[in-house]
This record gives C-alpha cells, structure tokens and sequence, in this order.
C-alpha cells in the first residue's frame, strides 16, 4: 500500500538526484521524499543539468507535495526554454507521483481521467554512418516487425556531407562543420556533451541557427534526398506513418524546396525545420506544402505553443513533459492545441520515469497522436524500474499503468547504479548544500 497516512500534513524533506547515462542518453532521475516515508520520482530532461533542479531545494522544502499547482507556480520562474525546462518539468512529475501515492490513485485519473488504456508509441530509428535509403528502410521495417505502428526516421543534410555537388554554403563551412561539430549532424545515440561544445568553432557552429548559416540545397541534393526516401518507401510500404526529423541548419526557402519534394511520399510531419521561435517562418512552410509541420521540444510552458498555434504555424506539436512545464502544463497544451484542430505527438528521450509520466498525460489528452521513444535498442532500459508487467512495450503500446501515482513501484537499484554516469557519481547523495539557497523571488516591486 502507497497510501500515505495523512495526506494533508504531507510535508517535502529532501531532493536528491542521480544520473545516469546510455539510456541512450543521459539524464537525471530526481527523488523528492517526505515526512510520511513515501517518495516522488521525476527527471531532468535529456542531456540538461540537476542544477536546475536542485536550485530549486530550498523553495520547495516543507511544501506539501499534493498542492502541485501551487508549487509549480511558485518555481516556473525558474525554468526556460529547452534544457533549462528541466528543472521545473521534472519536480512537477514528482509532486504528481507523490500526490498519487499519497491518495491511492494514478496520475492520469488526477489530470482528468483517461480517454485510451494504452499509448501509441513511435521509436527514432537512425543509421550510423554512410548509409542508403534501403538501409534506413531495412531498419525501419525491423521496427514493424517488433510491432511498431507508426515510425520516424532522421532525414536531412547530414545525408549529403559526403556526396559532391549536394549541398552549397560558404566556401569552407561545411568542411568547418565536419571538423568541429559533426555531432550536430547525428546525435541521436548519445547526448551533446561538454566537450562537444567547448572549442569556440564548435560552439559558433552549434548556436548558429538556421536562416544565418548560409547553407543550401542542391537540385542533385534535393534528388539525393527524395531517391533515399522513394527507397525508404519502396522497403516500408506506403501505409504506416513515417515522421523525419533533424533536416538540418538551412534557411525555411530551402526547406520549402525540399517539403514540395516530399509530399508525394506521405510524411506524417516534418520536425523543428526552422527554430520554433520564428513563428512567421514556421506560417510561411506550413502554407507552402502539404506535409504537416511540427516543432515545440523546446519550448516552456503553454504560452509559446498558443502563439505558433494560433498563428497558423503548426499541425503537430511536439512538446516535452521535462521542456514544457511537466504534466498539467502538457494537458493545458494539449487542450489549445485541440481547440485548434492541432495533433500532439509527444517528445521523450529519457528514462522509463519521464515516459510512464508522458504515458499518464498523453491518456489524458484527447488529440495525441504517439509518444516519442528512443530506447528501443537499450536492454535494460525497461528494468530502470520495477513493478510493471514486461515487456513494457508491447506490439509498439504501452499500457496505462493503474497503480498510484506514476505506477511503478521503484527504481531497480542495482540497474541505475550499473549505468551511473561515471561524469556525475553518485546515488542520491545528500544535498543539504542546496538547503538555504536564496534569493528574493518576487518579479515585481
Ligand atoms: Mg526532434
């Protein structure tokens, strides 16, 4: 039994973290305990830093954890865009864990109850190196065969690197970009660490956004691309959906060209093209094509999404329960999108902890189309927590777990202390030094 015996005088005592990594990427799993021995598990989003949780200690110590509303607005100030989300998203998943355990019910049943039993989950499925449409196809249909209903695959320039006369920029740049910041072309099996980053080419590469790199297609580029789909196609048949992801750094005229290419090919969405703070760009290419656009990973709390919603820029969103504010923030998404005539697909990149919650949300949600997962090819992904029926993906769907809270019993000790990251040891370790920290929070005199 999680019940708690008094919820009312639920009161936090602690936070503490671990992180890990290989899940494929590595993140940071955070527990919040309380006066009445029960726990709250959340997580910091993919390759972020606990920082951003653990900042937030002292505001929220001697809360009870069951006024999630409450604490989330006293603490989103603190939060950002991206990674920076993290901290915030994160200690929202553990109040509803924590709120669910303490009344005996499911997270989903707190948001509104369900509208589904199981979630409809798509896998990131990539091909290190240089690789041919067939070979993505063939990777792709493994995926069906596990049971996979729906897919996506990355499609962009990366492709063209190493194929002459594809791709046109300042002379120089692109040779620059595969020496100093290849990973921005393919980091789909890890995460961007520091040292990717730390020499200052890497840097002014990585942060140079896409309408100032100065990097187009050629009409050979634009055939390469469409003859790897066409193959793609011709492996994995036209009837089941496939998403692309990670075009690359390259001006909305350019990714125009390359959509109107697509469009015969049935691309479920195309994602994050241009960055999803140029609204009027993201209007302009979902007018200029058929295929429907996509973008919101990176984007915190619901006000960035109403404005694309709004205005035009988006068929799909795509936002991240660890970026977005966590759950009742995603709901609240979620539902503009839905008086929008919107579709959610939901991004996760991380451990069984962020996923069981998204699962618990996207029951909830009524217009969500799939759930994001990238650990397909991870072992022991599913054994990071203990208490569910396995496998936990099956026929390409998770179940909706029933019991308290987000609905597994605990973390497998033994599993996330064998993939700790060896950058950030530790297992929840004391963080008392975190304790007082202060500053005077009101935003306004
Ligand atoms: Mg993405």
């Amino acid at each position: 039994m999680n019940f708690c015996s008094n919820p009312s005088d639920l009161k936090i005592t602690d936070l503490r973290c671990v992180d890990i990594d290989g899940a494929p990427k590595r993140c940071t799993i955070i527990r919040i305990d309380t006066n009445q021995g029960i726990s709250g598990y959340g997580e910091v989003r993919d390759a972020s830093s606990k920082t951003y949780a653990l900042m937030l200690k002292s505001r929220i110590l001697g809360e009870n954890p069951c006024n999630v509303d409450k604490i989330f607005r006293k603490i989103k100030q603190f939060g950002g865009h991206s990674r920076q989300g993290g901290g915030v998203s994160g200690i929202e998943i553990a109040l509803w864990d924590l709120a669910g355990k303490a009344y005996g019910v499911p997270v989903y049943q707190l948001l509104g109850g369900k509208f589904r039993d199981e979630i409809r989950i798509y896998c990131d499925t990539d091909v290190d190196g240089r690789h041919t449409g067939r070979d993505m196809g063939l990777a792709l249909k493994k995926r069906m065969e596990m049971g996979f209903t729906f897919l996506k695959m990355d499609l962009g320039i990366g492709l063209l690197l190493d194929e002459p006369g594809t791709i046109n920029a300042p002379l120089g740049f692109i040779d620059e970009m595969k020496k100093y910041a290849s990973h921005i072309l393919n980091v789909q099996g890890g995460s961007v660490e520091a040292d990717m980053v730390k020499h200052q080419k890497s840097y002014a590469i990585v942060n140079t956004a896409h309408p100032f790199t100065g990097i187009h297609l050629t009409e050979k580029g634009l055939d390469f691309l469409e003859n790897y789909v066409r193959e793609v196609r011709e492996v994995i048949g036209y009837e089941v959906p496939l998403a692309i992801d990670h075009f690359g750094h390259v001006c909305v005229e350019d990714c125009i060209r390359f959509a109107r290419r697509m469009e015969k090919y049935n691309i479920a969405w195309m994602e994050d093209m241009v960055p999803w703070i140029f609204t009027d760009q993201h209007v302009r290419l979902r007018n200029s094509t058929t295929i429907p656009n996509c973008t919101g990973e990176d984007i915190y709390l619901k006000e960035g999404f109403e404005t694309l919603i709004k205005a035009g820029g988006v068929s799909v969103i795509h936002p991240d329960i660890l970026t977005c504010g966590g759950a009742l923030e995603l709901k609240k998404i979620a539902d503009i999108a839905d008086d929008h005539g919107v579709a959610v697909a939901v991004h996760m990149a991380e451990s069984p902890v962020a996923c069981l919650a998204a699962v618990h949300t996207a029951a909830a949600m009524h217009n969500v189309l799939a759930l994001e997962l990238h650990s397909v090819d991870v072992p022991w992904w599913a054994d990071m927590v203990t208490g569910l029926e396995k496998p936990l993906i099956k026929d390409g769907f998770i179940r909706v777990p029933e019991k308290p809270g987000l609905g597994f019993d605990d973390l497998n000790e033994e599993v996330i202390k064998a993939h700790i990251n060896p950058k950030i040891p530790g297992y929840f370790l004391p963080t008392d030094a975190w304790n007082t920290e202060f500053s005077n929070d009101r935003i306004w005199s």
